[in-house]
């Protein structure tokens, strides 16, 4: 039997079981070609229909019309820091930001090479452990951009702010791609690595409304350009083919598996079980999140010392539970409860944490 373990880790992270099997069982003949996924040229028939089969998978999840442009691109998130602002500033007009933690701060940072940004709202004064209330962005901004769940802190939005009628919002969705029903059409932009609910590193996900094409200026490099990868679909130049095709496995598992409301209703169970495992540990657990914030996807969490959270990463590994030391910026505990974990991987860590409370406390 190959060894599996329960990985809490934030990303890259755990992919279904179902998924990584078929990428095995087809890993070197891939649909009939006798060429393997990692050889095969993507001016194929057959990799052309991955492509396709991906895109139109990510409409059907997301509920996203054809309006919108899914595009798949390499350079991660972090890359779209600076190809928002690259591609869809506005002379004259500020980059309205909210800044809810490191990768929020990262985004504002790229902005500001483009011109005016404006933090409408942050969390920082109390290490971010929150998502701010009463979000306003201004009639005039060039677009507003909002992190939708914060990887470290474990915080996310519950409620998405509004924005003025000819304001695109543009959402930083990498921890938390479909991992609730909600409106997508409200944003004017979507982009998120891979690499936490959708598939291995290597792609990120980016979906553009049409309108917004229009805005592009010419005089930015061909590859910074959204339009040179809607005009190519994504394939301009070689696309990072693997971590697509596990994308696209992992987006039939998804529909297979009842697709996002199936999704949400597990996702809620697991993270209301470790919730509560927190909050009834009479303060032995401490969560760092505001409740009305919490994150479905990342659960931080302290203890009364640094020891015994060393000692408690150090046992849960004994017990198969694996990844689960906090960012430093936080400190403490961290249990990333992506798509793909099970609600018997978050049984099992529970039941640890409960016996591990029990012994110490
Ligand atoms: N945004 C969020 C919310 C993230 O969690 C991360 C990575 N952990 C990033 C952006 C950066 O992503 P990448 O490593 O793909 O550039």
């Amino acid at each position: 039997m190959t060894k599996r373990v329960y990985n809490f880790y934030p990303g890259p992270a755990t992919l279904p079981l179902p998924v990584l099997e078929k990428a095995r069982d087809e890993f070197l003949d891939f649909m009939g070609t006798g060429i393997s996924v990692v050889e095969i040229s993507h001016r194929t028939k057959e990799w052309q229909s991955v492509m396709d089969d991906a895109t139109n998978l990510v409409h059907e999840m997301m509920k996203l019309p054809t309006e919108y442009k899914i595009l798949w691109l390499m350079g991660g998130a972090s890359t779209q820091f600076y190809m928002v602002p690259a591609n869809i500033s506005v002379k004259g007009k500020p980059m309205e930001y909210v800044d809810t933690g490191t990768w929020s701060t990262n985004a504002i940072k790229e902005a500001k090479l483009y011109g005016d940004v404006k933090v409408v709202a942050s969390s920082k004064e109390d290490n971010f452990s929150f998502i701010p209330k009463d979000i306003r962005f201004s009639e005039d901004a060039a677009y507003a951009h909002i992190t939708g769940n914060n990887t470290i802190y474990g915080t996310e939005y519950h409620e998405w702010p509004k924005v003025p009628e000819d304001v695109p919002l543009v959402v930083d969705m990498s921890s938390n791609l479909m991992d609730r029903v909600i409106d997508n059409t409200q944003f004017g932009v979507i982009y998120a690595g891979a690499q936490k609910n959708l598939g291995p590193a290597g792609v990120t996900l980016v979906a553009v409304r049409e309108d917004l094409l229009k805005r592009i200026p010419e005089n930015i490099p061909t590859m910074m350009k959204w339009t040179t990868h809607v005009q190519k679909g994504s394939m301009f130049n070689t696309p990072s083919v693997f971590a697509i095709y596990i994308s696209k496995l992992s987006l039939e598992y998804l529909k297979e598996t009842g697709g996002v409301p199936a999704m949400e209703k597990k996702n809620r169970e697991k993270a209301k079980l470790l919730y509560d495992t927190i909050d009834n540990s009479n303060g032995f657990y401490k969560g760092h999140a505001r409740k009305d914030s919490r994150s479905l996807m990342n659960v931080t969490f302290t203890m009364p010392s640094p020891e015994l959270e060393d000692k408690c990463v150090e046992e849960a590994l004994k017990r198969n539970l694996v990844g689960l030391k906090g960012h430093r910026s936080v400190g403490g505990m961290r249990a990333s409860l992506y798509n793909a974990m099970s609600l018997d991987g978050v049984k099992e860590l529970t039941k640890f944490l409960t016996e591990f409370r029990e012994e110490h406390q």
